[in-house]
């Protein structure tokens, strides 16, 4: 049994179900999950005035970089210039509708969203605004899918493809634009969760006597994956959040699985048919994923090569495989935990959205190289194929709870079960 004292606060672990007392933590400090490691909380410095001040300067540089240039670019006496907004808006204009309001949604209107929502969360603190568990909600809900840094990742591999046969000039919007991408990450790094939701609402303790260092499961309790409230197994919403809360996510290897399907057949059309078409000097050319890859290794553009060739090739499979490695860990195996298979979940889900990089190459070319005959590049069928396989492969996994992984697990009680607090290297 764990000593705790009245101020420690209880909670689940969402990776591996462990009940746990959480210290008091002081500013710059993190507690980490003692069976599985996963980060349970973190306390920041100052956690109402740095994220809003951050996401408030975010909000600042994406205006910015709507309003100027934002690359340029010159071939043969011709030149053509793209607002940051024109990368969708060409698209749309070029019957590509699909591929535009995604490609709208993941660098403009997500980020957008998540900044104006830690303003209003964080001045919410303090004026008790409405809608608050709304906000945060859907907050936490679409943080994944904003994907400016892949496209940072994807304007540079654009630039390196691009720079050889014609010369590009940044404008004033892409450094702001650069700026916009620092203060995002930094806005979601110093934003207290556990904090932003205390500050809603005090989270529900249970009333009744429970024993630290079991399950969950054990202790009929279960957490809310919104708000990390810990409730009582009978409870079907959640008093904080109001979400719908269950002990496992509901056909978890069920809905996992089918989705890795999806992402399966799909696959095969996003490899084989044409992911951009590129016009050069009358020449019409079009080039598959591979092939694409072939040409950058043949340019002698190894760095370029190998990332487009990890991110579109080995990630999106071995994402894939070892999906359906751990579904088959969680029904099967009688040794499915332990902090391998945790560990592997957590990089294959992190490391996913990457694979978006290729079709944020495709769509941020295709708004910039317009010279009709001379020079044009469009986008393929592939192009749309390809984002719908990424977006799959992120849905099946977060529809699969890798606490399945540590059910099966024999208990192993008799050791206590301590925290241990450490600097935040934030
Ligand atoms: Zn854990
Ligand atoms: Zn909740």
């Amino acid at each position: 049994m764990n000593s705790n004292t009245a101020a420690d606060e209880l909670v689940l672990c969402p990776h591996c179900d462990l009940l746990q007392y959480l210290p008091p933590l002081a500013p710059g400090e993190e507690a980490h999950c003692l069976r599985c490691q996963h980060q349970l909380d973190a306390r920041q410095h100052n956690p109402v005035m740095r994220p809003a001040l951050y996401a408030a300067s975010a909000l600042l540089m994406l205006v910015l970089a709507n309003l100027f240039p934002f690359v340029s670019m010159a071939i043969a006496g011709n030149r053509s210039e793209i607002h940051f907004f024109d990368t969708s808006a060409v698209l749309f204009t070029e019957y590509q509708q699909v591929l535009a309001i995604l490609i709208w949604l993941f660098i403009q209107a997500v980020p957008a969203f998540c900044m104006l929502a830690v303003i209003y969360l964080k001045v919410g603190m303090r004026y008790r605004l409405p809608a608050r568990i709304w906000v945060a909600r859907v907050l936490y809900m679409l943080k994944p899918w904003s994907m400016v840094d892949i496209f940072l990742m994807g304007l540079l591999i654009s630039f390196v493809k691009l720079v050889a046969t014609a010369e590009i000039s940044l404008g004033m919007s892409f450094w702001a634009f650069c700026l916009f991408c620092l203060l995002h990450l930094r806005t979601f790094q110093v934003l207290d969760r556990h904090a932003l939701w205390a500050s809603i609402a005090p989270a529900p303790q249970p009333d009744k006597k429970i024993s630290a260092g079991s399950t969950g499961l054990d202790q009929q309790l279960k957490l809310c994956h919104c708000c990390t409230a810990v409730l009582p197994l009978q409870q079907r919403h959640c008093s904080r959040c109001h979400t719908r809360v269950t002990s496992r996510l509901p056909a978890s290897i069920q809905k996992t699985l089918a989705l890795l399907v999806t992402a399966c057949v799909l696959y095969i059309p996003a490899n084989i048919l044409p992911i951009m078409r590129t016009v050069s000097f009358g020449e019409v050319i079009d080039s598959t994923i591979i092939s694409g890859f072939i040409l950058m290794w043949q340019d002698g553009e190894y760095p370029v090569a190998i990332i487009i060739f990890l991110a579109s090739v080995v990630i999106p499979i071995v994402k894939i495989v070892v999906m359906f490695w751990l579904c088959y860990l969680a029904t099967t195996s009688k040794q499915a935990g332990g902090k391998r298979s945790g560990n592997v979940y957590r990089l294959v889900d992190w490391v996913g959205r990457w694979s978006m990089v290729d079709v944020l190459v495709v769509a941020f070319m295709a708004a910039l190289v317009r010279f009709g005959l001379l020079a044009s590049v469009y986008p393929g069928i592939a192009a749309v194929l390809f984002a719908a396989v990424v977006i799959t492969t992120m849905l099946a996994a977060v529809s699969f709870d890798p606490r399945l992984l540590w059910d099966k697990q024999e208990q192993t009680t008799d050791q206590p079960f301590q925290y241990r607090a450490e600097g935040s290297t934030t």
